[in-house]
């Protein structure tokens, strides 16, 4: 056993801790977990803990099914609202490994790990802080879940009217309990909309965090006997719920590597190469980033969500905005991402792309500092501005077209992602909405 390794077991026994949850997650970004009582907890490390990968979506064929979870002792923590008084359970986040211990390339935190061993290998360390957006909604009286606000507070309303404060100062020091340093929350700009922000962290951790993070949303809303949804569009003519992602890139000394004070927007030529990537290859990486038919109904003009390939300052209908923050805490923030997303995989193919810019010497172009979502085609066509996918049918097709993307995932993920994403499509396509029945069932 490690060093961490132990401690982890002297944890489990100061906590009182009866069973533990291996966590780890599919490709299409949910969080599946094995539990075990504590005391196979040695085991567990040593020799790991095997499970059937057939039955995991995307993972593999029956005949190579025998698959085993490797538990990361870093990511001990103990999960506070499982406690009763009498002992508790903790989770463990898992690598997966086939039976020779080779990393198996069909796990997420597998893919991200690659990326980030490229980008170690340039010399950079990537930091992502990420803000997940949620609605609390109200369940009916057959507890299910329905769109009513939980709440009607504004962007950032005080209680009263803000209502779910109190769910939101649980869900803090829930975070807090394991571990999270919670840097600002409030409510957002939609009536039952909230943001919690947590402090930037390397991007493996920030990815471990963002799966805790929903997780904790949904606990402790289902104690309160609401309903926590990251859908990213849950309502139509509002803002819908993004994951904004702020980046950036430390070097080996520890320093900043996208700052630059003498530049007009406080960001290096590294920055602005990376940033380059992440422009050129947005349309392949929104499937991942925007993985549902849902996605794209956020992603449309009006509702401080981007549309438009381009980056900005000022502005937030661009796909990139650059904070007023200089040195340590020089970045951008990529506002593509939802919460529906597969944080592995998002923050992998979003971090390749970047990668790329700066192997290539990609070119940003300027900023644009009007409102996008006012220029019409000609002005777009002007300042060279594209859009982003549509649909989720053309971003699966664009991540198809794109080497860097799919590379980044790598060959397995890439083809059972587009596969259960085409089926997904069609599925969607096939369907009459309630739009279509009220618009045309009388009409015609
Ligand atoms: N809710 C908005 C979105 O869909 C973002 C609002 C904000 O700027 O925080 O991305
Ligand atoms: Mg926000
Ligand atoms: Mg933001």
């Amino acid at each position: 056993l490690t060093e961490r390794e132990q401690d982890v077991l002297e944890e489990i026994e100061a906590q009182n801790i009866d069973f533990l949850r291996l966590q780890f997650t599919d490709i299409l970004g949910t969080v599946k977990n094995v539990s075990i009582p504590a005391h196979q907890a040695e085991k567990a490390f040593t020799e790991g803990i095997y499970f059937d990968g057939s039955s995991i979506e995307g993972f593999v064929r029956i005949q190579e099914s025998d698959m085993r979870l490797d538990p990361d002792p870093e990511t001990f923590a103990v999960l506070p609202w499982r406690d009763n008084g009498e002992g508790g359970s903790a989770r463990l986040i898992c690598d997966v490994v086939d039976r020779e211990g080779r990393a198996f390339a069909g796990g997420p935190r597998q893919v991200l790990k690659n990326v980030l061993s490229r980008a170690e290998d340039m010399g950079y360390t990537v930091s992502i802080g990420p803000e997940p957006e949620f609605f609390l909604f109200e369940k009916d009286d057959d507890g299910k879940a329905t769109t009513v606000p939980h709440d009607t507070g504004g962007y950032f309303d005080l209680a009263p009217k803000d209502l779910a404060s109190d769910i939101r100062r649980e869900i803090i020091f829930t975070l807090e309990k394991m571990g999270f340093e919670i840097e600002a929350s409030h409510h957002e700009v939609a009536d039952g909309q909230h943001e919690i922000n947590f402090k930037y962290d390397d991007a493996l951790t920030a990815a471990d965090n963002i799966a805790t993070f929903r997780a904790v949303v949904r606990a402790v809303a289902e104690q309160n006997d609401v309903h926590a949804t990251f859908m990213p569009k849950p309502i139509g003519e509002i803002n819908g719920s993004g994951m904004h992602s702020h980046i950036s890139l430390f070097d080996e000394d520890g320093n900043n590597a996208f700052a630059d004070d003498d530049d007009e927007f406080n960001l290096s030529e590294t920055a602005y190469a990376f940033m380059g990537g992440v422009l050129d290859h947005a349309p392949a990486f929104t499937a991942v980033t925007n993985p549902t038919v849902n996605s794209y109904k956020r992603l449309v003009p009006g509702y401080e969500a981007p549309v438009y390939i381009a980056w900005s300052d000022v502005n937030r209908s661009a796909l990139i905005r650059v904070p007023d923050a200089a040195g340590v805490s020089a970045r951008f923030e990529i506002r593509s991402p939802d919460p529906s997303c597969n944080p592995y995989l998002a923050l992998a193919a979003v971090i390749a792309s970047g990668l790329d810019g700066m192997e290539n010497g990609a070119d940003p172009g300027d900023a644009v500092r009007e409102d996008i979502y006012e220029f019409d085609e000609e002005k777009r066509d002007e300042y060279g501005i594209t859009t982003l996918p549509g649909n989720l049918g053309q971003a699966v097709t664009a991540l198809e077209d794109d080497e860097v993307v799919a590379e980044a995932l790598g060959p397995h993920v890439t083809e059972k992602f587009v596969e259960a994403k085409r089926e997904e499509f069609a599925e969607y396509k096939a369907s009459v909405s309630g739009w279509e029945k009220d618009r045309y069932l009388e009409t015609f």
